[in-house]
């Protein structure tokens, strides 16, 4: 399933928001999936990343920390 932009809101409610401040805090480069039925985080993944493929769900739907707050923030 390929999520489009304007549905993030909708299928990003399994995760956190606070969950992923401290990811971001951590600045240990994790990633997390936003893929509504997986929720993943994986490491290794840059704070900027977009579509990456998830090892877990294999969904484009990776997204560094960056990404996922600004999809929170305007979600
Ligand atoms: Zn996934």
């Amino acid at each position: 399933m390929f999520i489009r932009p304007n549905t993030y809101g909708k299928t990003m409610n399994h995760l956190d928001y606070e969950q992923v401040i401290n990811a971001a805090a951590r600045d240990m480069n994790e990633g997390f999936c936003i893929n509504e039925t997986c929720g993943a985080n994986s490491l290794g993944v840059e704070p900027d990343a977009k579509e990456h493929r998830c090892h877990v769900c294999q969904e484009f739907t990776l997204y560094g920390v960056q990404q996922v707050l600004i999809m929170m923030e305007n979600g």
